[in-house]
C-alpha cells in the first residue's frame, strides 16, 4: 500500500506519484463535513486539521502550502505537526523565481524520499488533457458544470488512484445543457458542496472555475519544467497575473457575469474591490463559513443575480 501524502492546497502531485506516493488534497473531504472546528477562522484548515488530530483522515505525512497561499494553513499545518505528524512546508515564490521553485521542488522530492517513478509524470499529463477536454465540453455546453467540477476539483490529487480517477473521467456524461447565462466563479472554491447544483437551478452555467483550472493548466515531466510550470500558480503570486489570466479566460469562455466566491476569515477576501476594479462585468460576491447545503439566503442572491443578468442588454 503507498504511504499517503496531505497537501493542504496546491502541491505538484505528479511529483508525489512520481516519488511512490498517493496525494490526498485535506481540502476535499472538507465540504461533505459535519464537524464543528474547536478553534477556527477559516473553517477550510479548522475542519481538516481537527479530522487530522481526530484520526479522521488516513494520511502518513503531510505537506502544508505555507508561501504564497495560505496563512491559516500554515498555523493550523503546524499544529499537526505538532501532535507528531511528518510535516514539510512548501513554499511558492511570490516573484515567480524559477530557480527558487526548482530548490522547493528538490526539498520536496527529499522529503518524500526521491524520485521512483518518471513514468507517473506523462501518466498525469495525459490526466490533465482528459480534464482540459472535459472543461472545454461544459464550455461548449456539452456537460453539466455541476459533473465537470466534480471531477476538476479533484485534479490536486487525481482521488488518490490515477486509474480509478481516470474510469471517474470517462463516466462523466455528456448532454445539451439548457442554460439562461453563463458565469464565472472566480476565488476559493465554495465551502457548499451544492454550489453548481444551486446555479444550474437558476439558470446559472457555470462555465470557468478558476482554482481547478489552475489543477489542470499547471504540470511538467521533470524537476526544471514543473518549476517553470508551477511558478505560474495564481492564487500564490501577484494579482495583476492572476487578473490577466481571469481575463483571458472570462473572454475566451464568453461568460455574461462573475461569481466571486470568499470564505469568512480569508485573506483572498480583500481581493474583491481589484476584481470589481479591473474585471467589466456584473459580479456577485457572495460568501461562506461552515459547510452545508447552500443556505437560503445565497439562492435568493442567486436567484436574483440570474435574473437581473436575463434583462441586461
Ligand atoms: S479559504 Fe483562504 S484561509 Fe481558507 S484555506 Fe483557502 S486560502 Fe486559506
Amino acid at each position: 500500500m503507498k504511504e499517503t501524502v496531505g497537501i493542504t492546497a496546491l502541491v505538484p502531485p505528479e511529483l508525489i506519484y512520481a516519488c511512490g506516493k498517493r496525494p490526498m488534497d485535506v481540502n476535499n473531504v472538507v465540504p461533505e463535513s459535519s464537524l464543528s472546528p474547536g478553534s477556527k477562522l477559516c473553517a477550510w484548515t479548522a475542519i481538516w486539521r481537527d479530522m487530522i488530530l481526530n484520526g479522521g483522515l488516513d494520511i502518513d505525512s503531510l505537506v502544508v502550502v505555507a508561501g504564497g497561499d495560505c496563512h491559516n494553513a500554515l498555523v493550523d499545518g503546524q499544529k499537526v505537526e505538532l501532535s507528531g505528524m511528518a510535516t514539510h512546508y512548501f513554499f511558492y515564490p511570490f516573484d515567480r523565481d524559477t530557480d527558487y521553485l526548482r530548490s522547493q521542488l528538490e526539498k520536496l522530492t527529499r522529503f518524500l524520499g526521491g524520485i521512483k517513478d518518471e513514468r507517473m509524470f506523462s501518466l498525469i499529463s495525459d490526466l490533465k488533457l482528459k480534464g482540459r477536454a472535459l472543461d472545454e465540453l461544459r464550455v461548449n455546453d456539452r456537460a453539466r458544470a455541476s459533473d465537470v467540477f466534480s471531477a476538476l476539483i479533484s485534479f490536486s490529487d487525481m482521488a488518490g488512484d490515477p486509474d480509478v480517477f481516470e474510469k471517474m473521467l470517462n463516466s462523466v456524461p455528456e448532454t445539451d445543457v439548457e442554460y439562461s447565462s453563463r458565469v464565472a466563479l472566480i476565488g476559493v472554491p465554495p465551502i457548499y458542496p451544492d454550489f453548481h447544483e444551486t446555479a444550474e437551478s437558476f439558470g446559472l452555467h457555470v462555465v470557468y472555475d478558476e482554482l481547478p483550472y489552475e489543477f489542470l493548466r499547471l504540470g511538467g515531466s521533470d524537476l526544471d519544467s514543473l518549476a517553470r510550470s508551477y511558478r505560474d500558480y495564481s492564487f500564490a503570486g501577484p494579482i495583476k497575473n492572476r487578473v490577466e489570466l481571469i481575463k483571458n479566460e472570462l473572454q475566451r469562455r464568453r461568460v455574461d457575469g462573475v461569481i466571486h466566491y470568499t470564505q469568512f476569515a480569508c485573506h483572498h477576501t480583500l481581493e474583491d474591490e481589484i476584481f470589481r476594479e479591473h474585471l467589466d462585468y456584473p459580479i456577485l460576491t457572495v460568501q461562506g463559513d461552515l459547510p452545508r447545503p447552500s443556505p437560503e439566503q445565497l439562492k435568493l442572491r442567486l436567484e436574483a443575480f440570474a435574473e437581473m443578468m436575463e434583462v441586461m442588454p
